[in-house]
């Protein structure tokens, strides 16, 4: 949403912090909200605890934003939603396992845009009665390649005054990791959560799983050991388990050793595949399982994931590849990497 001055600040108020809709807001102030971007559409319901809403640019670009309904004890719903935010409109990092990464970099999106998505995401949550009250940094395109973007959004969402009010250890920024941003993310945010999609601590596996992933991996560490510095909150090391790509014994030994001396937790995310995309088998349960003890034993925090969205394409730039033509996929559709790293149930920004 771009700063108009003439907005007063129960207008931006009324948009930011009671997510009301674009008619009740210009029933209230008598002109139509200064919003950019165009729903296109939805996929799915409060029952898959995740919606995806599909949205065209002024520049006629289409990005996806999921709003997440996790749900608490005995599947109650817990009130709370959960913003996944794009920063580009595909990506050019190429990460082979995600849609995204298949469209290619398209260019930035500005913070306004990157914002907007949060409205949108809010405005949906309010309307299945729910708050929301977190953001992550997950869904299409690299935050750390559309640097500027991302921490003026990031400002503009933890504003108390005239922005979303958000309290800023409610959100996450994953990157495949550009050491110097995340240092600069972690001076500028201290409280803002990162993520590392790791996926393999092997230089040439890591190449393969992550193409473009810029940081090697001793500058990844020495990042990581600045931001423990800068940070209370642990650093978490997203790894997408594939089953005999990275998850045999030398790459847990990789991983441990990755780990050692860093205040990191592994989050050990099921393999979905995404529709048209390489048939990479998951690691079955018991191996994971296996791996997760294995790392538990050496000191090393880890959690299994659970996935959000099982009857639906929650995913990373997923919703684009299909409406682009692709992804004719008969099989059950699934949440993609990413989103799946997001679980409802977990500690972390609660
Ligand atoms: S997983 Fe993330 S970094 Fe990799 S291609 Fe997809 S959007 Fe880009």
């Amino acid at each position: 949403m771009p700063a108009q001055p003439p907005l007063s600040s129960r207008a931006w108020w009324k948009l930011r912090r009671e997510f009301v809709s674009p008619s009740e807001f210009a029933d209230m102030f008598g002109v139509p909200p200064p919003l950019e971007l165009r729903p296109i559409d939805t996929v799915g319901s409060p029952q898959d605890r995740a919606i995806r809403l599909r949205m065209e640019t002024p520049r006629s670009e289409s990005i996806e934003t999921v709003v997440l309904l996790p749900s608490g004890k005995r599947d109650r719903p817990t009130g709370r939603a959960i913003a996944c935010v794009s920063s580009q409109p595909g990506c050019g990092v190429g990460c082979p396992f995600c849609a995204t990464g298949q469209l290619g970099f398209r260019g930035n999106l500005p913070a306004a845009w990157i914002a907007e998505q949060v409205y949108w995401a809010g405005h949906i949550a309010r309307h299945h009665g729910r708050r929301l009250r977190n953001v992550v940094f997950m869904g299409m395109g690299e935050p750390l390649h559309n640097r500027a973007a991302v921490f003026s959004a990031l400002d503009t969402l933890i504003d108390q005054r005239g922005g979303f009010g958000l309290a800023p250890r409610h959100i996450t920024v994953s990157t495949v990791g550009v050491p110097t941003a995340m240092v600069a993310l972690a001076r500028r945010h201290p409280q803002v959560r990162q993520a590392l999609s790791l996926h393999a601590a092997t230089p040439d596996l890591r190449r393969r799983l992550v193409p473009k992933g810029v940081g090697d991996l001793d500058l990844l560490r020495d990042a990581i050991a600045q931001i423990n510095d800068l940070q209370r909150c642990t650093v978490w090391l997203e790894i997408v388990l594939l089953a005999d790509v990275n998850d045999r014994q030398e790459h847990i030994d990789a991983l441990e050793r990755f780990c050692r001396g860093l205040r990191v937790e592994v989050n050990l995310i099921p393999y979905n595949p995404s529709a048209g995309l390489p048939r990479w088998q998951p690691t079955c349960r018991l191996r994971r399982e296996a791996i997760a003890e294995r790392l538990r034993t050496a000191g090393i925090r880890t959690t299994i994931r659970t996935s959000f969205g099982q009857s639906q394409r929650a995913a990373c730039g997923q919703l684009t590849a299909a409406a682009a033509g692709g992804g004719s996929d008969p099989e059950p559709e699934r949440p993609s990497p990413r989103i799946a790293a997001v679980d409802a149930n977990r500690r972390e920004t609660s």
